[in-house]
C-alpha cells in the first residue's frame, strides 16, 4: 500500500489521532500552519475532490461535520476557524488521498497565499 493516508488509517504509520470512527480519522497535521491543525481523511481511498462520486456524498457531509465537531471540541466554535480541501497542483495537493484541513487559533489572511 503506498497511499500514505491509507497507511495511517491502516494503523502502519502513527499519527496523533484527536477522532475515528467506522468512515472518518482525524490527527494532528505533520507541520501545523496554526495551533490547531488537524486533517479529516475519509478510511477510504479517494485521491481527488475530482475523483468524488455521488456514493461519496454523505462521507462528504460527514467529513464536514466533523471539522465542526473538532474545532468545537477544541473551543473555536465562535471565535472562528478554517476547513480547507486542496485539490492538485495549483492549490498545493501533496497527498493524494482527500482530506479536509481544519486550522484555527490565529488570524488566518484571506485571500489566500
Ligand atoms: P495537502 O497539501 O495535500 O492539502 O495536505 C497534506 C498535509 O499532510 C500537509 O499539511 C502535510 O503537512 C501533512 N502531512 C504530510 N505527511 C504527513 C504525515 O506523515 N503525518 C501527518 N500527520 N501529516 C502529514
Ligand atoms: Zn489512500
Amino acid at each position: 500500500m503506498s497511499c500514505l493516508f491509507c497507511r495511517i488509517v491502516a494503523g502502519e504509520i502513527p499519527a496523533t489521532k484527536v477522532y475515528e470512527d467506522d468512515t472518518v480519522i482525524a490527527f494532528r497535521d505533520l507541520h501545523p500552519q496554526a495551533p490547531l491543525h488537524v486533517l479529516v481523511v475519509p478510511k477510504v481511498h479517494v485521491s481527488t475532490l475530482n475523483d468524488l462520486e455521488g456514493q461519496h456524498d454523505a462521507l462528504v457531509g460527514v467529513m464536514v461535520r466533523r471539522a465542526a465537531e473538532i474545532a468545537k471540541e477544541h473551543g473555536y466554535t465562535e471565535r472562528g476557524y478554517r476547513t480547507v480541501f486542496n485539490c492538485n497542483g495549483d492549490a498545493g495537493q501533496t497527498v493524494f488521498h482527500i482530506h479536509l484541513h481544519v486550522l484555527a487559533g490565529r488570524g488566518l489572511a484571506w485571500p489566500p497565499g
